[in-house]
């Protein structure tokens, strides 16, 4: 039968995404955005589709529709972008995620949240799985990004403890693809980007950094395989790609890929920046029976492609 679905942060990079595969499925989409990082351009093709809505709204504030399912993605995930606004950043994390569980306790809807590998912070365990904790620091310029997704995951299990509600919760470590925004400022985008244009490669720090970068489809087959898993399976589970790469071999491959005569050139590492960061993927290989299948310089081909397109 269709279910009626709700993605709030519905209109940016990874929403866009899920919206597209869950209508094309068939099922019946309501698209909540504020467009604070999302755009319409993401979401255009799907507007005259009969099974699909779009409502502008902010998630802070509370949401009155009817649905069966919601995934809950509504937050800024660039550094730049969630540092703009840090006390909004914090209140759509935790105000967004009161909001939505209420909603999903008066309808007994199940719940998916878009948790982060920033839960980790700067991570002493390493790859990471779900039972580390996290080194993270309450007081810096990522806290209200990393904060915010902590206490949201805490609010998710006192809802599921307290309420009986079903929860769903992926933490997502770094993903990539067609759809980024060009200048928001992470890493694959900035990178190919200035490839394309010829301009200087920006490497924060020495480049010894890692990130493990996980292609789009393959986190969205993982976040519908979540959602539609077993009630009592509430994770939190990591969902991402282990293979992990130093922000200089990141650079090396998209210099290749593009062709690009850019130079490197060295900036400095932002403060509170990750050292390492690899998901221990065991838990959703076993549960979901999931594994990413696009391998970094396949999806950075597709990504590049998408950037050239875009006019890059
Ligand atoms: P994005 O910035 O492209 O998308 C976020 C969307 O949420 C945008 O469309 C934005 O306009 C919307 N939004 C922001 N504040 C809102 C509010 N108050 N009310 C309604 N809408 C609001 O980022 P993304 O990469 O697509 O990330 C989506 C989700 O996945 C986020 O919750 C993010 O924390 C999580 N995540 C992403 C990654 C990644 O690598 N892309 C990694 C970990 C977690
Ligand atoms: N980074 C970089 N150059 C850039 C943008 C980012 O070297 O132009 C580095 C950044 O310092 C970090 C890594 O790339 O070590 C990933 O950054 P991103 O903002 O993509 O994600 P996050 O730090 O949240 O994992």
């Amino acid at each position: 039968m269709t279910k009626k679905i709700l993605v709030t942060g519905g209109a940016g990079f990874l929403g866009s995404h899920l919206c597209e595969r869950l209508v094309n499925a068939g099922e019946d989409v309501l698209c909540v955005d504020n467009f604070f990082t999302g755009s319409k351009a993401n979401i255009a093709h799907l507007l005259n589709k009969p099974n699909f809505e779009l409502m502008r709204h902010d998630v802070t504030f509370p949401l009155y529709v009817e649905v069966d399912q919601i995934y809950n993605l509504a937050c800024p995930a660039s550094p730049i972008h969630y540092q703009h606004d840090p006390v909004q950043t914090t209140k759509t994390s935790v105000h967004g995620a009161i909001n939505m569980l209420g909603l999903a306790k008066r309808l007994k809807a199940r719940i998916l949240q878009a948790s982060t590998s920033e839960v980790y912070g700067d991570p002493e365990v390493h790859p990471q799985p779900e039972s580390y904790w996290g080194k993270v620091n309450p007081i810096g310029i990522r806290s209200c990004y990393d904060e915010g997704k902590r206490c949201a995951e805490t609010l998710f299990f006192d809802y599921h403890r307290q309420h009986e509600l079903e929860i769903k919760v992926v933490r997502i470590f770094n993903t990539y693809g067609p759809k980024m925004h060009p200048n928001d400022g992470r890493v694959v985008s900035n990178f190919i980007v200035q490839a394309l244009k010829g301009q200087d490669i920006t490497i924060y720090g020495d480049g010894s950094q890692t990130r493990s970068f996980c292609y789009v489809d393959d986190l969205i087959e993982a976040m519908v395989r979540m959602m539609n898993a077993d009630k009592e399976f509430t994770g939190p589970v990591n969902i991402g790609n282990p293979n992990e790469f130093t922000m200089l071999e990141l650079a090396s491959h998209i210099i290749e890929l593009t062709h690009s005569g850019s130079k490197i050139i060295h900036l400095p590492l932002p403060q509170d920046d990750p050292k390492q960061r690899k998901p221990n993927i065991e838990l959703a290989k076993s549960a979901l029976n999931w594994e990413p299948k696009t391998q970094l310089d396949e999806g950075l081909k597709s990504t590049i492609e998408y950037f050239k397109n875009y006019g890059i």
